[in-house]
């Protein structure tokens, strides 16, 4: 929950985010390239589009489904597999209204929300100030606290009592959670919860694509520690983070570390720093990482009155935990690294769009392609393809001349393509391209697999930003 609950004043912000004094801002064609390709390629389509969409709501196509969840796979592998002070959990999304009293969600998780008395918009208050960029009057009601939080009624009666909220943030299945995993799991601090799903919010001005959705995907991990020890594993995990974006392909030039200003922190924060992205419009936030303190705990047990402790039988020690939090969004993340890894360069003498994305992210990692369509290869290329669909993720394309469909898997980021041509069923051997150089190399296909796995780990280097399009 990122929302400042006192007089926190993001246009100066918002002014410098969107001015020339943003080094790294994209040209604004990029957006557009981007938000046509997703849609042209099947990652990314407008909501129910035959019903004339819903605003700001959008269906992730097979490769944005693809993409979305290798995004999340690659951020479990770094906060979950990789580490051994970390376990998952997956909360449900209706709970009980009580948490959200606790949490002061229900109190203070508002935007405020002005209206605009000629045009009849509605805005957030915090992102234009005094003129309504729409018409340009001044003529504005009074802001007004708007709860982002979307209320429904659990079972057949719609009345007070059965009032639910959908959560507006995963991390708090995490506090209410956390005797019940550091007991069965026998933790003891510092150790994390982390948790992957959909969280929801009534959003004023949702916008920029997927950047600010009603619904979207959260990637979060709370980590608890003994209080002393706070500050050092906030700087820790601020570290590990822009890491982890690094990692997976984000160039640093489109990579910062914002820490906030005292006026703009959450109710519950002690220190805040946001990982930072140049989008097209300029600079947005991918990650807030925030020092909880030990709010969440401490309301949490103030609320059900359990004691919500770390308790040693040993020493007698007993304390509640900060918490150190990285809370991610996958939806705009995946965003992102789109826009980071998009490409135009020439091939051959012709224009091409390519997708550099990390191996790990891209919506599939091998295309098997029979050079003609003829009957005569299609049982080996297929003998090829269930090989290695045991390994990759792959797709099988036999239409259209191999130039096109090379250019087809070149934009949707495919970092592999293997082409099965007559020869092969003479010499057992395949051609396997390389979506960056465009290199080809002959490959047994008793060593296929061995040798994709090993070109699919090579060290990967992102687009370098100077021949951004
Ligand atoms: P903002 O200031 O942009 O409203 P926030 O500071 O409230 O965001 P957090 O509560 O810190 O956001 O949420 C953690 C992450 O969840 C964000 O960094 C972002 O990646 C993602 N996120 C939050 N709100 C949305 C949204 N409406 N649509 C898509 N992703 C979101």
């Amino acid at each position: 929950m990122g929302k400042a609950t006192g007089a926190a004043n993001y246009r100066e912000e918002m002014a410098e985010n969107t001015s020339e004094t943003n080094p790294h801002k994209r040209s604004p064609e990029l957006f557009d390239q981007i938000v046509n390709l997703c849609k042209r390629r099947g990652f990314v389509f407008p909501s129910a589009e035959i019903y004339g969409g819903i605003r700001s709501t959008y269906d992730y196509g097979p490769l944005g489904a693809l993409m979305l969840r290798n995004v999340k796979n690659a951020w479990w592998r770094a906060m979950v597999q990789e580490r051994d002070d970390v376990v998952p959990i997956d909360a449900a999304i209706l709970t009980n209204p009580k948490v959200w009293e606790a949490s002061g969600h229900l109190a203070t998780f508002t935007d405020p929300l002005v209206d605009c008395r000629k045009c009849k918009e509605r805005w957030r208050q915090d992102q234009i100030g005094d003129t309504c960029p729409n018409c340009g009057s001044k003529d504005l009601t009074d802001a007004r606290p708007f709860n982002l939080m979307f209320k429904t009624f659990v079972g057949p009666v719609e009345e007070e009592a059965n009032v639910a909220y959908l959560r507006p943030e995963t991390a708090q299945g995490m506090f209410v959670n956390f005797v019940n995993v550091m007991q069965s799991m026998r933790l003891k601090p510092p150790f994390g919860i982390a948790q992957q799903g959909r969280s929801f919010r009534n959003e004023i001005t949702p916008g920029n694509f997927v950047f600010r959705t009603r619904e979207f995907e959260q990637m979060e991990l709370e980590f608890f520690v003994p209080p002393a020890e706070a500050g050092t594993w906030h700087e820790f995990w601020c570290n590990e983070r822009l890491n982890w974006y690094r990692r997976f392909g984000i160039q640093e030039e489109l990579l910062r570390l914002r820490h906030h200003e005292a006026e703009e922190l959450s109710h519950y924060s002690a220190g805040t720093a946001d990982v930072e992205f140049a989008f097209p419009w300029g600079w947005g936030e991918l990650e807030g990482i925030a020092n909880r303190t030990d709010f969440d705990l401490k309301a949490h047990a103030a609320h059900s009155g359990e004691r919500l402790e770390y308790f040693d039988q040993a020493t007698g020690e007993r304390y509640t935990p900060y918490v150190i939090e990285p809370a991610a969004g996958a939806t705009r993340t995946m965003m992102a690294f789109l826009i980071a890894a998009y490409d135009e360069d020439e091939v051959g003498g012709e224009r091409r769009s390519v997708l550099r994305l990390h191996p790990q992210l891209a919506p599939y990692q091998v295309a098997v392609l029979p050079l003609s369509k003829k009957e005569t290869l299609a049982p080996l290329a297929r003998e090829v393809l269930s090989n290695l669909k045991m390994h990759f993720m792959c797709e099988y394309d036999d239409t259209q001349s191999i130039g096109r469909r090379y250019r087809r898997q070149d934009e949707i980021g495919t970092p592999l393509c293997v082409t099965v041509d007559f020869d092969s069923l003479d010499d057992g051997c395949v051609t396997v391209r390389d979506r960056d150089t465009t290199e080809q190399r002959r490959v047994t296909i008793a060593e296929l697999v061995s040798e994709i796995s090993a070109q699919l780990a090579r060290p990967f280097t992102p687009r370098p930003i100077t021949t951004a399009p």
